[in-house]
């Protein structure tokens, strides 16, 4: 178990833009020493000043990651491990909302890769360290969208017969609580509080950089001033990982601070745990036996 006299630590993915900065910078004001994973080191050194003169802490670090490349994740997931003695808490928020189909450097289809399959792997590598500590706790940043996925396509997890506007970014919202509840099923009764949650919606950069094309960048544009900060849409996520009662609530799916009901895709157990080796077989995840 940890020395409780070292700070609380926590890894968010995402961290240089919207909801993972925004959650970075709260952890850090609240004296949690923060790795930021950024897949830019320009962008992520940006982000780790912004976010150390936001909060007034100086232990917040930037960890280089592109979740689109498991050779990152591989060499990110050992490079935290020299750094940190002590891990409490991992979340993983990045995420992308492409417009077109393509493929990493791994042959997957980015979306998934990025917003699951590069998830899976960090998790599988940092869970014994995780484990350590007192009150280990992983939360799966989806999005209320899984409800448009349907069933989970699981013969079909590269998306090429998905392709029709936000389906593939909802499949691969869907997939985050899948794989919420089979971490959950194996690691809860070692002490893991594995969380999924829908922040709300949130002004942030998700889907720019021209992803987003036709009527529903048309839409989004529109609703811009209906949605939320990234400070509020972070909030859930920081008491996922800093609160204390959510614990009893493990293995639950939160929309924003309420622990929510599922469909019954995302309820379905036997996807679960199909998708959880289709995702072990795909990134040669290896999970720690406890
Ligand atoms: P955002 O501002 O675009 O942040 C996404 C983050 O993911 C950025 O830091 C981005 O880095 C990072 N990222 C993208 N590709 C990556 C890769 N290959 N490797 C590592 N990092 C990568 O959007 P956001 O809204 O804060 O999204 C955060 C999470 O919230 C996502 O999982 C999203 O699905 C979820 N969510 C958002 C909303 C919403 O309304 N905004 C609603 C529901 C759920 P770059 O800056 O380098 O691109």
């Amino acid at each position: 178990m940890n020395n409780s006299d070292t700070p609380h630590a926590a890894l968010i993915t995402g961290a240089n833009s919207g909801i993972g900065q925004a959650a970075a910078t709260e952890l850090a004001r609240r004296g949690w020493r923060v790795f930021a994973a950024a897949r830019s080191p320009e962008r992520g050194r940006a982000a780790v000043t912004q976010i150390q003169n936001d909060s007034g802490s100086a232990a917040v670090e930037l960890l280089e990651l592109d979740l689109a490349s498991f050779s990152s994740v591989r060499s990110a997931a050992a490079e935290l491990l020299e750094r940190a003695p002590r891990l409490d808490a991992l979340v993983n928020n990045a995420g992308v909302n492409l417009g077109r189909r393509t493929l990493t450097e791994d042959g997957l289809a980015s979306t998934m890769q990025v917003n699951h399959f590069g998830h899976v792997l960090l998790t599988s590598l940092l869970l014994s360290r995780l484990m350590q500590s007192d009150d280990p706790r992983v939360v799966n940043v989806s999005s209320m969208l899984y409800q448009r996925a349907g069933a989970m396509p699981l013969d079909d997890l590269q998306l090429e017969h998905q392709w029709r506007g936000f389906r593939p970014y909802c499949i691969s919202k869907l997939a985050n609580i899948l794989f919420t509840k089979a971490l959950h099923r194996r690691y809860f009764e070692h002490g893991l509080a594995t969380f999924a949650v829908h922040p709300g919606g949130v002004r942030t950069r998700l889907g720019a950089d021209g992803d987003r094309g036709g009527p529903l960048s048309i839409l989004w544009r529109l609703v811009q001033p209906f949605l939320l900060s990234a400070e509020n849409g972070a909030a859930p996520i920081v008491d996922l990982v800093d609160d204390a009662d959510k614990r009893q609530l493990a293995g639950a799916y939160f929309n924003r601070h309420q622990a929510a009901t599922l469909n019954e895709h995302a309820n379905d157990h036997h996807a679960a745990e199909r998708l959880w080796d289709a995702s072990n077989e795909l990134t040669d995840a290896q999970w720690p036996t406890l």
